[in-house]
C-alpha cells in the first residue's frame, strides 16, 4: 500500500498524468507470459531518464519494491511484481535515438520494440541479429535485461553480444552511463556485461547502444523431417561438426511439438514424423544456393523422410510460422505448461532428451522439447491440466530434468533468466560461495533491495 503523500510526491515529480492506481491498469501489470500474478499498488509510465530517476529516488527512500517492465514477454516471471509496489512501464521510452551506418551502432531508448529497430537498420542494409520468437513485441530493455538469445544465436550470438553501452538508473536514483560507443572496449572492469541479464535486480537501462554487422544480401530456409530424433540428431552433426557449415539458425521439434503445431499453420508435415529441423544459412546469393543445397543432401544422407527449400519469402515464412507457432498451439493440448529453457553441451542433446521422455513416463506429464539445437539448447514445455496433484508431479519433474541437466554440465537457464519461476533451483547450478558473491554485489548497488525483489535469489 503506497501512502497517499508518497503518491502525491510521485505525482508531482513524474506527472499526474503518468501515474494510474487505479485497478484496471494494476490488473494489467499483474503478469508476464507466465501465469504468474501479483497486483502491484502503482503503476508509473516516465517518458524521460528524470522520470524514471526521481520515481526510483523516491522508492529508495520509503522503501517501495520497483518492477521495470519492457512488454511484459518474460517467461521467468520478471516483470511480475511479486512483492507490490510500483511497475515502472517503459514502454513510452521508444525513440531510436541515432543510428551511426558508419560506426556500426544504434542508440535506442529502452522501449523500442525488438523487430521495429531491426526494421528500421534493414532500410541501411544493417543488422541486428538478436531475434527471440517474441520479437514482434520485445523491447530492447527487456531483451537486454534477459539477455535475449533467439533464432539466430547459432552463427551470431545472443544480445550479450551486442550491447556495447548503457545508461542505467541505479537504485539511489543516480544516473551511471558503461561502456562506450566503440567496437571494442576493455578499459576497467566489465560494468556492461555485468548488467546484461540482470533481469531488472540491479538498476534500469534508459538508454542503450548495440553493436550492428552488415545485413546478409539472402537468407535460404530449409526443413526436414524424420522418422525419429536420432536421424535429425545425426544430421545435426553432419551440417556442423563434419561438414563445418555454420546456418544462421538451426532449428528442432520433437513429435509432441509437431502433433500440436499440424492444421495449426500452413505448412503441410507428413505423417509419421518425429522430429523436424528447420535450418536457414546466410550470405550472398550465390553461397546461400550453394550452402542450401548441399544441406539438403546431407539431410537425404541422413535418412530424411523429406526435405523442403523455401522458394520464396512466403515459403521461408511459411517454414518459420511453424517453429513460431510450437509454443502457443501447445495449448490446444492442456491448459497449463510450463517452460524450461536448458542449454546442455552439444553432445549431451541426446543423453537429456532420453532422460527427459523417460522421466515424463514416470511422471504422466507430457512433455514437448523444440529449440535452438544447435547450441544445444532446447525449450522443455511440461505441458498439464491445472490442479494440485498435476502442480506436484510438474514440480517434482522439473526438479528433477534440472539436476540431471546441471549434472551432466548443462545450465538450468539458457535465455529466460531466472525471474522467480526457477529461483528455487538456482543453487544446483551456484555454489553457495557463488550466490554470495553475487548477493553482495546485488547488495553493493542496492542495499535496500528495492529494485525488483523477489527474483533471482530465493
Ligand atoms: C512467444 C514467445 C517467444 C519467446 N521467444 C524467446 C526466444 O526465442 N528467446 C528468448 O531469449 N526469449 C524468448 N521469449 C522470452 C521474452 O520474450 C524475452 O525474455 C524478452 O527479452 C522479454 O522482453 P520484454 O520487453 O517483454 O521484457 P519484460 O518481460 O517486460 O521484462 C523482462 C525482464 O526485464 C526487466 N526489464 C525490462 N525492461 C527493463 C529496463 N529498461 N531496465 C532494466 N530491466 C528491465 C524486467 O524487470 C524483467 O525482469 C519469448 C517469449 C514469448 C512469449
Amino acid at each position: 500500500m503506497i501512502q497517499a503523500r508518497v503518491f502525491e510526491e510521485l505525482c508531482d515529480n513524474v506527472g499526474r498524468e503518468n501515474v494510474f492506481d487505479n485497478i484496471e491498469e494494476r490488473v494489467c501489470y499483474s503478469f508476464d507470459a507466465t501465469k504468474e500474478k501479483h497486483l502491484p499498488d502503482l503503476v508509473i509510465r516516465p517518458h524521460t531518464k528524470e522520470h524514471v530517476s526521481t520515481t526510483i529516488s523516491i522508492a529508495n527512500k520509503y522503501n517501495i519494491p520497483i518492477c521495470p517492465r519492457g512488454a511484459g514477454t518474460g517467461l521467468s516471471g520478471g516483470a511480475v511484481p511479486v512483492k507490490g509496489g510500483i511497475v515502472l512501464d517503459l514502454k513510452n521510452m521508444d525513440k531510436i535515438i541515432e543510428i551511426n551506418a558508419k560506426d556500426l551502432t544504434v542508440t535506442v531508448e529502452p522501449g523500442v520494440v525488438t523487430k521495429d529497430l531491426q526494421d528500421e537498420v534493414a532500410r541501411l542494409r544493417l543488422f541486428y541479429p538478436p531475434e527471440p520468437g517474441s520479437a514482434e513485441f520485445s523491447t530492447i530493455g527487456g531483451n537486454v535485461a534477459e539477455c535475449t538469445g533467439g533464432m539466430t544465436g547459432m552463427k551470431y550470438g545472443v544480445t550479450r553480444n551486442y550491447v556495447l553501452a548503457l545508461e542505467i538508473v541505479l537504485p539511489d536514483g543516480s544516473i551511471i552511463n558503461t561502456g562506450r560507443k566503440t567496437l571494442r572496449s576493455v578499459a576497467g572492469y566489465d560494468l556492461t556485461r555485468f548488467f546484461v541479464g540482470s533481469e531488472g535486480t540491479l538498476g534500469v537501462f534508459t538508454r542503450i547502444t548495440l553493436k550492428l554487422l552488415p545485413l546478409p544480401e539472402k537468407i535460404g530456409t530449409i526443413t526436414s523431417y524424420f522418422k525419429n530424433i536420432d536421424d535429425a540428431l545425426n544430421t545435426t552433426d553432419s551440417i556442423l561438426i563434419k561438414s563445418h557449415f555454420l546456418p544462421r539458425s538451426l532449428e528442432f521439434v520433437d513429435k509432441t511439438g509437431i502433433d500440436a503445431v499440424r492444421g495449426f499453420t500452413k505448412e503441410e508435415i507428413p505423417e509419421g514424423v518425429e522430429a523436424l529441423l528447420l535450418i536457414d544459412v546466410d550470405g550472398n546469393e550465390k553461397s546461400v544456393v550453394n550452402d542450401i543445397s548441399k544441406i539438403e543432401v546431407l539431410c537425404k544422407e541422413n535418412k530424411a523422410l523429406k526435405t523442403l527449400v523455401a522458394k520464396t519469402d512466403d515459403e521461408r515464412k511459411i517454414l518459420w510460422d511453424t517453429r513460431r507457432s510450437i509454443s502457443p498451439s501447445l495449448f490446444r493440448i492442456a491448459s497449463m505448461k510450463f517452460n524450461d529453457d536448458i542449454c546442455v553441451p552439444r553432445s549431451k542433446v541426446r543423453e537429456v532428451l532420453k532422460r527427459v521422455y523417460e522421466l515424463s513416463k514416470t511422471y504422466s506429464i507430457q512433455v514437448a522439447a523444440f529449440g535452438h539445437i544447435g547450441e544445444g539448447h532446447i525449450h522443455l514445455n511440461l505441458i498439464y491440466d491445472e490442479g494440485k496433484a498435476a502442480d506436484l508431479s510438474v514440480h517434482k519433474l522439473i526438479s528433477q530434468i534440472l539436476k540431471e541437466v546441471v549434472s551432466i554440465g548443462g545450465t538450468i537457464t539458457s535465455e529466460h533468466g531466472v525471474g522467480d519461476t526457477k529461483s528455487e533451483f538456482i543453487g544446483l547450478e551456484l555454489s553457495p560461495h557463488e550466490i554470495e558473491i553475487m548477493k553482495e554485489l546485488k547488495k553493493m548497488f542496492d542495499p535496500k533491495g528495492i529494485m525488483n525483489p523477489g527474483k533471482i535469489f530465493v
